[in-house]
Parts: structure tokens; C-alpha cells; sequence
């Protein structure tokens, strides 16, 4: 590792201060102290330091924000960490094309703000928008509540420049909103979570912003009332920008936390629904449409106050829920739409074989439903003992009802061990041959997302 510190000294750290900032994300997973820092400042400086490490076989974990929550920017055991903050120019509005060109480490709320001082939007809302990046996005594919209306940020890259693990340049899509030509590589690159290839240049596409928005507050008296109440919306002509799903138990610990009441903390079952449109009348019939199908529901409540409060209790949910409980893991499994409800009864049942707790909320209307194991009886061994066996036994309900082990966060090294209950064998080798095609070496994250005979061995 000397050799490679030395070679790039003029921008590399050793400072423990600063090995330390690079050592986790937000998921689960151990910290592990990168041998060094590197911050590069040019494409040119990336295509030297994955060529050197190619070339001396250093392994190297590109770098957000350090928002992510399965792993992704946690470094390799005596790995490099490739500090991205430097890329952080928006290089271009273009009106005419309504797209913006920028550089991977600027933060997703900019491009947001850079968007709406023009009329245009950028739709895809992580709720960590205010610090993550947008290279850390297209690498996990991040969504948010807007995914429902507007999909997630893969939607909205039209381009994408970088340089594969190899250290070979490419540039895949440009400004054309129309693009078939040759394998689409570029829907390959989104979601391969710092894996196959750094990023360094991006086109996003922008759409118009629509000029009135409202949110309500529905309140049900059981799971299976509120998983239906959407359907019967979604089946409706009404297209919701977000539909968010509560348990009441959320709620409660939101209160408990925040030591204040809502008077919207009714029911078992809450659902917050959004809507927007381009004319107040659109607005007008959509609340017309949802009090008609929330009548077929008894003791369906609707609230029609604050919104802002309504968002920050849907946003304090998982911090309130961390608070309440001595134990807690998240995932965002995703089922479709349609078995929502058996889904979320299964996991209820689950409740009395173990004295778990299971506590769901997150995005009722594509299925990625946030599912909480919760604990504060068990000490932190038998915690550590018993949690992945139901963290597995979630995971396999979720592929036995059809749905996929991650809506928004992705695999790295927090699922990577239940990968084998998704894909089959002959799955699992065809991404590892496009890994090996980009990454000859295996340099870049080598142990994310596939199972590895040679785990990560010592931590900090
Ligand atoms: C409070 C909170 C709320 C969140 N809410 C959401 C949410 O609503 N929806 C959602 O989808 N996620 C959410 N997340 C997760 C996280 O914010 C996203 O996964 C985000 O995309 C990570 O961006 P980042 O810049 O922090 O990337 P990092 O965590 O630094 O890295 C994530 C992955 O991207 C790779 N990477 C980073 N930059 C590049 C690059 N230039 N080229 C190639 N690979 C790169 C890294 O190697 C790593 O594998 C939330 C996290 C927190 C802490």
C-alpha cells in the first residue's frame, strides 16, 4: 500500500481522522478503517488510480455521501477509499433538451433546487436528499415516496460517463430521450452499487413541475383496510405522487419520542397520500374520488390538516422507532402491490413464535414496505444470536410471495448471504461474468453483493 500512497501523495490522506470518516455508511454493517483516503480531483486521476490498482491489485470502495444503508461504501479489508466530494459541479442546465449535466458528488437536493429555479423538476426524493449524492443514487437506484407517480432516479439518467473497473473509459446515452441502440448498458451501471464501474459524469432528465400538491391523512381500523383502500384507489383514474402506509405502533413511538400527541393517531392503519396536478380543480376532483371509496370503509377517518406535520411524523418513524427499542434492524423488501396485505398479516404472525416485535411502514403503493424486527427483552448476545434467523425467515416470505430482497437500498454486504434465495445459480454467474468482463481484476467493492469464500476477516 506504501507504493500506491506514495505514488499518489498529493491526493491522498492517511490522517486517522479522516480514515476514520470513511469507514461506514448508515446500514448495519462493521466499520473497517481504509488503509488510505484518496480524492481525486480529474477523470484523469480516476483512470490513474484504478489503472495503478489494477496493476498492483489494491482494492478500492468508491465513496458518496456515506448515506447508504446495506454496506456499499464500506471499505475493503487493506482497501483504498475513493473520496468522490471533488466531483461536485452541476456543469449544465439545458433548457432546450430539459436535462441537467453534473458531476457525481453533488448533492441530490441541489440538482432538485437547480431544477425548480427554472420551472423544471427532478422528481426521485430519497429522504436523505438533503446529503446524499447523486453518483451514490445511480449506484444504489435510489427511489422515495415520488417512485409511485415517477419512478426512481434510473428514470431520469439519460447519460452516463465513467470508467469501468479496468480503468477503460465509457460513455453510455446522451441527451436523446429516445435511445435503443445496442445493449443498454447504462441500466446496467444504475443499481450496480460500486461494483462494476465509477462514475463520473451524468445526464438527468427533468420533467415539468406540477404546480399544486396536497396531502391527507387516512386513517383505517386494520392493515388489510388500508392495503385495500389503495388498491381500490389505484384501480380508480386517480395517480397518487406518493402513498405511504403506518402502523399505528409507528406512530405511537413518533409520540412516545417526540413527547407530543396527533390528533390524526387514530386508527390501526394510516395511509398518507399526496397528490399533485396542474390546476386546483384536478386537486378538488381527486378529494372528491377518495372520500367516495374511504365511505365504503368503516370507521375510515380522513384528516385534512397540516401536511407538513403529516411528513415530518412519516419521516421521524424510523429514528422514533431506534429510540423505543434496545434492538432494532430495518430491510426494504418489496413485494407486489397485490400481496401487500397477505404479506404484512404473515409477518403479524410471526409475532407470537419469538416474542419479536414486527412493526411495518414505508411505500403501500409499489409494496417496498420498510419491515422492522424489534426487540428489548434479549441481551445484545441473544439479539446477535437470533436476529439474522429472522431477517431470513422475512426475506423468504417476501420471494415466497413474489417480491425481491430490496426496493430501494440494495444488496451490498447487508443481503448479500439471502442473494441465493432470489437468483438461481445460473442467475448469480451471469452478473458475475458481466463483473469479471468490467473488472478483470475484481478491484472495485470485490466483496458487494455476491457471497465470497474469503469474508471480510478483521474489522476496526
Ligand atoms: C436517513 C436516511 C434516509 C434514506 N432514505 C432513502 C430513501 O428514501 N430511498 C432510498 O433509496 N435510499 C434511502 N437512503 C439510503 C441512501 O441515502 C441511498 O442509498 C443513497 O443513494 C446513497 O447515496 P450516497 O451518496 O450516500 O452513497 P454512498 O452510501 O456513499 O454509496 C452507496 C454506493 O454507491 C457507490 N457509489 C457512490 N458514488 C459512486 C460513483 N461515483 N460511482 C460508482 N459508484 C458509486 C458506493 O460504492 C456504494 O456502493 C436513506 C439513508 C438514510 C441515512
Amino acid at each position: 500500500m506504501g507504493d500506491f500512497i506514495e505514488k499518489f501523495r498529493d491526493l491522498v490522506s492517511v490522517n486517522p481522522e479522516i480514515l476514520h470518516a470513511h469507514s461506514a455508511d448508515k446500514s448495519y454493517e462493521e466499520a473497517v478503517l481504509p488503509k488510505c483516503v484518496v480524492t481525486p480531483e480529474t477523470d484523469d486521476d480516476i483512470r490513474d488510480i484504478l489503472r495503478y490498482a489494477n496493476e498492483h491489485k489494491h482494492v478500492v470502495t468508491v465513496r458518496g455521501a456515506g448515506s447508504g444503508k446495506s454496506g456499499g461504501a464500506v471499505p475493503e479489508i487493506n482497501g483504498i477509499a475513493i473520496n468522490m466530494e471533488h466531483f461536485n459541479k452541476i456543469i449544465e442546465l439545458d433548457l432546450e433538451n430539459s436535462c441537467m449535466v453534473v458531476q457525481p458528488g453533488v448533492i441530490v437536493d441541489q440538482i432538485k433546487e437547480k431544477a425548480e429555479e427554472k420551472g423544471l423538476w427532478y422528481p426521485p426524493d430519497p429522504s436523505s436528499s438533503d446529503w446524499c449524492m447523486i453518483g451514490g443514487n445511480i449506484a444504489e437506484n435510489a427511489g422515495g415516496a415520488a417512485a409511485l407517480k415517477y419512478g426512481v432516479t434510473g428514470d431520469y439518467v439519460l447519460g452516463i460517463e465513467g470508467f469501468f473497473g479496468n480503468g477503460e473509459p465509457f460513455k453510455f446515452g446522451g441527451k436523446c430521450v429516445k435511445d435503443v441502440a445496442g445493449y443498454d448498458i447504462k441500466r446496467l451501471i444504475i443499481g450496480s452499487e460500486g461494483t462494476l464501474a465509477i462514475i463520473t459524469k451524468i445526464i438527468l432528465k427533468l420533467i415539468p413541475k406540477p404546480r399544486y400538491e396536497k396531502s391527507i391523512w387516512c386513517s383505517f381500523n386494520s392493515l388489510e383496510d388500508g392495503s385495500s383502500f389503495l388498491r381500490q384507489m389505484m384501480r380508480s383514474s386517480i395517480r397518487f405522487s406518493a402513498a405511504e402506509f403506518m402502523e399505528k405502533e409507528c406512530i405511537d413511538a413518533v409520540e412516545l419520542v417526540r413527547k407530543e400527541r396527533y390528533e390524526c393517531n387514530q386508527g390501526q392503519a394510516n395511509v398518507l397520500l399526496r397528490m399533485d396536478a396542474y390546476s386546483q380543480e384536478e386537486i378538488d376532483v381527486m378529494m372528491g374520488d377518495v372520500r367516495v371509496v374511504l365511505a365504503r370503509f368503516s370507521n375510515a377517518q380522513l384528516f385534512d390538516g397540516d401536511d407538513s406535520q403529516y411528513w415530518m411524523i412519516r419521516r421521524a418513524i424510523s429514528e422514533a422507532l431506534g429510540s423505543k427499542y434496545k434492538h432494532k434492524i430495518s430491510e426494504d423488501i418489496t413485494v407486489p402491490p397485490g400481496e401487500i396485505s397477505r404479506y404484512l398479516k404473515a409477518l403479524k404472525a410471526f409475532e407470537s413464535e419469538d416474542g419479536m416485535v414486527f412493526v411495518a411502514y414505508g411505500h403501500l403503493g409499489d409494496g417496498n414496505i420498510h419491515t422492522n424486527i424489534l426487540n428489548d427483552a434479549l441481551t445484545k448476545e441473544e439479539w446477535n444470536d437470533k436476529k439474522e434467523t429472522w431477517v431470513q425467515k422475512v426475506m423468504e416470505l417476501c420471494v415466497e410471495l413474489g417480491g425481491t430482497l430490496t426496493g430501494e437500498h440494495g444488496i451490498g454486504l447487508s443481503k448479500k448471504k439471502y442473494v441465493s434465495l432470489f437468483f438461481t445459480d445460473q442467475e448469480i454467474k451471469i452478473m458475475k461474468d458481466i463483473k469479471t468482463s468490467c473488472d478483470p481484476n475484481n478491484i472495485l467493492n470485490p466483496s458487494k453483493i455476491f457471497m465470497r469464500k474469503k469474508m471480510q476477516e478483521k474489522k476496526v
